[in-house]
């Protein structure tokens, strides 16, 4: 597709939300620098990077903090200069869950720097995240709120939730979307939807659309913080 063609939603473009690359956890082993041309290729102008960051997953590594922090990151540079390189614009972002939860929350707006001073996050409860969120102005969504080994969180500690997720890893996953999107209206939270990438075999069908002039994760947050954006994958 041609870049103006990427571009020319009325001034908006489409933006995944959710998107894994190799490299981080076994769940995905597409090499990170394929990751924006396949996006590109399937008509977006965007996509955030949002690999699995939980502390068993950097523990691993045997690294310290700080230098757990340089390699998770460097598996996303590798997706920004591939973005940069072929044309479409790559945000950083992680898919977190809490030491001992299960929950995962899509998180937007971070930097490799402030992670790195926030050594305790796994440690965390629900209430200090959302608070060290608002403090540094991110945004945390609740992702694929309803498949079953999932606990919704509740308003007071979200900003919104993934009311679409893509995955087709597994039937009963596809179907969770319709209560998502419930849980979402009945507490008037504002809704995303994402592909949950994980392989080049899978059709992206989730993403929002954003204005041409989000260009970083300050932007992007700004914008979200606007309103309800318009979701691919469920009107
Ligand atoms: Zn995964
Ligand atoms: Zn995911």
């Amino acid at each position: 597709m041609s870049k103006a063609g990427q571009d020319n939603f009325n001034g908006y473009y489409k933006l995944e939300m959710h998107a894994h690359t190799g490299g981080v956890f076994r769940c995905c082993e597409v090499d990170a620098d394929q990751v924006p041309l396949f996006f590109k290729r399937n008509g977006y102008g965007g996509v955030v990077i949002t690999n699995h960051f939980f502390k068993n997953n950097l523990l691993k590594w045997g690294l310290n903090w700080s230098r757990s922090i340089d390699k998770f990151y460097s598996i996303f540079s590798k997706a920004k200069e591939a973005g940069d390189e072929c044309g479409i614009k790559v945000f950083f972002g992680i898919e977190l869950s809490l030491d001992g939860n299960v929950n995962d929350i899509l998180i937007y707006g971070l930097t490799k720097k402030l992670l790195k001073e926030t050594r305790g996050i796994f440690d965390f409860d629900y209430k200090q995240l959302y608070e060290w969120a608002e403090k540094n102005e991110l945004l945390l969504y609740q992702a694929h709120p309803s498949r079953h080994y999932c606990t919704f969180l509740g308003k007071d500690v979200l900003h919104g939730v993934e009311a679409y997720n893509g995955t087709k890893a597994r039937e009963e996953y596809v179907s969770c979307n319709e209560r998502a999107v419930d849980l979402a209206k009945k507490y008037g939270m504002y809704q995303i939807s994402g592909s949950d990438f994980h392989g080049l075999n899978e059709k992206p069908t989730g993403g929002i659309l954003v204005p041409n002039w989000v260009k970083t994760g300050k932007g992007l947050v700004k914008f979200l913080k606007m309103g309800q954006p318009r979701m691919i994958g469920i009107e």
